[in-house]
């Protein structure tokens, strides 16, 4: 459902490793498997503060996700200010509860690489409404009334590649670009 080909072009060393920080908690995408290890490893459920649902069976609850164990504090923090920053008339208006994946050891999206959503390091939200070619002109996510939610994310260190490359709105991710 995603796809993170996209890359800047900055100049990387390939032995110079950017560890992780207070500032920058995540590793670099290039990365993360020196940092979380092998794909499909370390999960852990996250008992959510507020129900999602299943965004394309949406009468189906999902009370908890999986995510690595290293995001897991970090996710649980954002979950519960996000439940304190939307009440349940503003999470269903805006999509904030529509579950579109966490943990699925998968490729990326027509490449070799995997998705981050292999190590359980990103999560989709509402991606009917804001699919992998969405942009900030489509894109429900991208608007105003959901600027706190991005915010609560980025706080702790989470990258949205809408706010970042405008695309992919659905999804934020434990990795800096
Ligand atoms: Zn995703």
């Amino acid at each position: 459902m995603d796809d993170h080909t996209l890359q800047h072009g900055l100049p990387e060393t390939v032995h110079s490793l950017s560890p992780a920080t207070e500032a920058h908690p995540w590793p670099r995408q290039a990365e993360v498997e020196a940092f979380f290890g092998p794909v499909g490893g370390g999960q852990a459920p996250l008992l959510l503060p507020f129900p999602l649902r299943l965004a394309w069976e949406t009468t189906r609850l999902v009370p908890r996700i999986s995510l690595h164990r290293k995001v897991h504090a970090s996710a649980a923090r954002c979950f519960e200010q996000i439940a304190a920053a939307y009440d349940a008339d503003a999470r269903h208006e805006l999509g904030l509860d529509l579950f579109g994946g966490s943990f699925n050891v998968r490729k990326m999206r027509g490449g070799e690489r995997w998705s981050l959503h292999a190590w359980g390091i990103a999560i989709d939200f509402d991606p009917l409404r804001n699919n992998l070619r969405s942009t900030h002109a489509t894109a429900r996510l991208a608007h105003p009334d959901c600027e706190a939610f991005w915010q609560i994310w980025e706080r702790e260190g989470w990258i949205s590649l809408g706010r970042s490359r405008d695309y992919d709105w659905m999804h934020v991710q434990a990795a800096r670009l």
